[in-house]
């Protein structure tokens, strides 16, 4: 298989700059006092990803430690050097500084960086590279781990996955998770604190703690490939979405993002029965009250909370893919939610989903998608015909393991599931 080399003009400045920054500190080595480097020296070209791990209030703080030599900066020096491990102690921040063991250092933000081996713990979970701490506008600690990007995508995978799954089914996944990775370092900014979350609302990551031999080796043997899709010679990265089962058909990217896709790699209407052999491929219904749907969605959306109650949902909007054949039915994309005084908020049907598991709705776990039928049953919503597990859109995990296991290359796996884009390296 030959792969194109893929150039993104951003991305390609980003490269350049980090690389260059890397050199920079390998020549003059680490001087003392020395402004904070911007990028660890990562293997050349690979760019530096920003997560954000965690976010706490200041003065409850943060148990940070590492386990072997680091170097801690504040306000732009270096405030302590050392081979040796940092013991186990609580980061907080109050009145303009930071309280970490029986020291206090000044400003809003404070690095922790490891050398070699040596990675950073934070709560439970321990990173490589770096941890930038800093203070949001509501004044919580936010921690945001700097690494490069395929370190990140050691740690995704083997969240992402199965321990006994397909190496190319792991493959196939890390090409989709390092493309997703890719653009939404582009979509935010170098302004904003972080590119991506460690939870499911991006990608779930576990840093080292959650890498194993597959997972590592997976990202190794597609070092920098990514999907890009578009008119030839001008093919763009675009975010690689995911999900977990589709339930029979993938969905359009219309369902998670508003707007009616019908064409490219996530217009979605993919046949896929290869995911059947998930145990939520069909799901038993699941009735919520009204007052837990109306509880959840005032928590989210202050429009609900002017509603005095819910009267009633009513669907609006379903995706329309073509190509899904028999087994596509139409599934909810845009919702009514409609209050006891008459009035009523349009909301994505998949933020209902969202709002019910963020809320802790015990029921709500098992709404497995919203690729169901929305019935009122009176006090109730019953969420029927469920299919799926997750928003179905781009890669099935269950469906590419069935691929995988049934001897599919890794390419032909992707193409099914992102028609139309094609492999690149990155770097
Ligand atoms: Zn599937």
């Amino acid at each position: 298989m030959r792969i194109p080399r893929f150039h993104l003009a951003g991305l390609a400045a980003f490269v350049v700059a980090s690389v260059l920054v890397a050199g920079l500190i390998m020549v003059s080595g680490c001087p003392r006092h020395a402004v904070e480097p911007e990028f660890r020296a990562v293997p050349a070209g690979i760019p530096v990803i920003r997560v954000l791990i965690a976010r706490v209030g200041s003065g409850e703080g943060v148990g940070i430690a590492t386990t072997g030599s680091y170097t801690i900066f504040a306000a732009g020096r270096i405030v302590a050097d050392s081979m040796d491990p940092l013991p186990e102690g609580r980061l907080s921040h109050r009145s303009g500084g930071w309280s970490l063991h029986a020291a206090g250092y000044i400003g809003d933000k404070l690095t922790v960086s490891t050398r070699g081996r040596s990675c950073v713990r934070v709560g439970a979970n321990s990173y490589r590279g770096k941890v930038v701490f800093s203070i949001d506008q509501a004044g919580r600690i936010v921690a945001v781990n700097h690494v490069d990007m395929e370190t990140y995508l050691a740690g995704v995978l083997a969240r992402e996955l199965y321990q006994s799954w397909h190496i190319r089914t792991y493959k196939a996944q890390a090409i989709a998770a390092r493309t997703y990775a890719m653009y939404e370092m582009g979509a935010f900014g170098k302004t904003h604190r972080y590119d991506l979350r460690a939870d499911q609302s991006s990608q779930v990551y576990g840093g080292v703690s959650a890498e194993t031999d597959k997972a590592r080796r997976a990202v190794e043997e597609t070092r920098g490939m990514v999907l890009a899709a578009g008119p030839e010679g001008r093919e763009k990265i675009f975010r690689a979405y995911y999900s977990a089962c589709c339930g029979g058909v993938t969905n359009s990217v219309y369902v998670i993002t508003g707007p009616p896709v019908t064409s490219g790699p996530l217009a979605g209407g993919q046949t896929c029965r290869d995911c059947a052999s998930c145990t939520r491929y069909r799901w038993a219904p699941v009735t919520v009250s009204k007052e837990v749907v109306y509880r959840a969605l005032s928590r989210r959306y202050q429009q609900v909370v002017d509603l005095n109650g819910l009267k009633t949902i009513k669907i609006v909007e379903v995706a329309d893919c073509a190509g899904g054949g028999a087994d596509f039915k139409p599934r909810p994309v845009w919702i009514d939610v409609v209050g006891l005084n008459g009035r009523k908020v349009r909301i994505r049907a998949e933020d209902l989903r969202m709002s019910l598991l963020a809320d802790g709705y015990p029921r709500a776990k098992r709404l497995y998608s919203m690729n169901c039928r929305v019935r009122d049953v009176g006090g109730s919503i019953v969420f029927d015909r469920g299919r799926g597990f997750g928003h179905g859109v781009g890669l099935c995990q269950w469906g590419a393991q069935a691929k995988a296991q049934k001897g599919w290359p890794v390419e032909k796996i992707l193409s099914a599931y992102y028609p139309g884009a094609k492999l690149f390296k990155a770097y």
